[in-house]
């Protein structure tokens, strides 16, 4: 049995860290690896940014909680900041990404159900999804192994393969409420979808009078070069749901909607303890005004560029471990033709920390500070990762 008091449901790397500079973290004796996951595209300015701790530090002296029974300036300003610079004219706080899909979809359905449509329920989703561990949105996700086990299943998610309109189009039912889909999916394996596929979606949306719930919570927030993925194909949604990126480490998550699809969530439908708090609020507003900052966004794309084309060419030297790189910005996948773990493992024995995803894929999503020189540093610690491994292999004994 493990020594440790914690539930077992992760298969934790022995690694601890024990400080964070920009795109380091800091082992306790001493040893720097390099983040090439921002604990899953969330450690967004990378560690101890001088501007977020500032902001966190600053409200930690003032006040932390009051509660939503309170008018709280810190969410108005946060909000106010996202609606100015979004599709959206609503925001809804809460602590994490589950609870931003949770609410998402209770917002679509209670829009339909305020109009007295109250039978319009349901909610299409595609396979590969990952929306968060409530039920609701495991039930969303759709992904078997993550439900199996736990009673029932939610019920109003019909799931459907992306990348096909017609299936979607024969799908639509007169319970249809919402079409819900991550623009480019996290951990099914870094899947961008093709910006005429999320156009088609939308149309189809406008056709049906259905809406359209983005699930923005690992692209969005500047990822992928900008402020939100979907901007990328010019498509407006009804609902997006964030997390992630925009605490920069901080527990925060927003629904973001507009005016409309918002409707139904008049005083006494919906509600949070924590979220909105005034901690998770200076930390989500110090991210979203450094990544609003002229040339941020910009930074991140060219970065994107940058990485994408070295990490092609660690493809082309590595043809027997890797097949392919793909995804947007500075969420990228390198597509792995071995199994993933010795190579996860070649990684951080040699200080380089990528995580894993769906598909075979290895995810490589840097805090979106990260300099030239240091996306040059990545991609060689990944060099001499994989030459370790390609050694160490051709060094074994031949396998029974
Ligand atoms: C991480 C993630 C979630 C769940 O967020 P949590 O903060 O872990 O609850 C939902 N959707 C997507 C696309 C994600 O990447």
């Amino acid at each position: 049995m493990s020594t440790s008091s914690l539930f077992q449901t992760y298969a934790r790397s022995g690694l601890s860290f024990e400080r964070g500079e920009g795109v380091w973290l800091i082992a306790a004796d001493g040893r720097r690896y390099m983040d090439a996951a921002s604990g899953i595209a969330v450690s967004s300015l990378g560690h101890s940014h001088p501007k977020l701790v500032a902001a966190l530090k600053d409200q930690a002296e003032k006040l932390w909680h009051v509660s939503n029974l309170y008018t709280v300036p810190e969410q108005e300003a946060l909000g106010q900041l996202l609606t100015e610079n979004t599709f959206a004219d609503r925001v809804f706080f809460s602590n994490s990404g589950t609870e931003a899909t949770e609410g998402a979809i209770k917002t679509a359905r209670k829009y339909f159900h305020a109009k007295g449509e109250g039978h319009r329920d349901r909610i299409i989703t595609f396979t590969g999804a990952f929306h968060g561990r409530t039920m609701t949105a495991l039930a969303a996700g759709g992904q078997q192994k993550y439900l199996e086990g736990f009673g029932p299943k939610p019920e109003g998610f019909d799931q459907v393969d992306a990348g096909d309109l017609d299936l979607v189009r024969k799908t639509i039912k007169p319970e249809t409420a919402a079409i819900m889909i991550e623009p480019i999916q996290g951990e099914g394996g870094i899947r961008p979808f093709d910006p005429a596929f999320l156009r088609g979606l939308r149309a189809l949306c406008d056709e049906f009078g259905l809406l359209l719930i983005l699930d923005e919570i690992q692209c969005g927030v500047g990822r992928t070069g900008k402020l939100f993925a979907h901007e990328w194909s010019g498509i407006t949604p009804d609902i997006i749901a964030v997390a992630k990126g925009i605490g920069g480490g901080f527990p925060v998550g927003a629904v973001l909607a507009t005016e409309e699809a918002a409707s139904g969530m008049v005083v006494g439908t919906h509600g949070t303890t924590y979220g909105g708090n005034l901690l998770a609020m200076a930390a989500g507003k110090a991210v979203l005004e450094s990544v609003l900052e002229e040339g941020f966004l910009d930074s991140v794309t060219s970065k994107g560029l940058l990485l994408k084309q070295k990490l092609a060419g660690l493809v082309d030297s590595h043809p027997d471990l890797f097949e392919l790189v793909r995804g947007e910005g500075l969420m990228l996948g390198i597509k792995c033709k071995g199994e993933l773990g010795p190579i996860l493992q070649s990684c951080r024995d040699n200080g380089v920390l990528p995580v894993p995803a769906g598909d075979n894929i290895l995810r490589i999503m840097p805090p979106l500070v990260i300099s030239e020189d240091e996306i040059d540093q990545l991609v060689s610690m990944l060099d001499v990762a994989a030459t370790a491994l390609e050694t160490n292999s051709a060094d074994a004994p031949a396998a029974e």
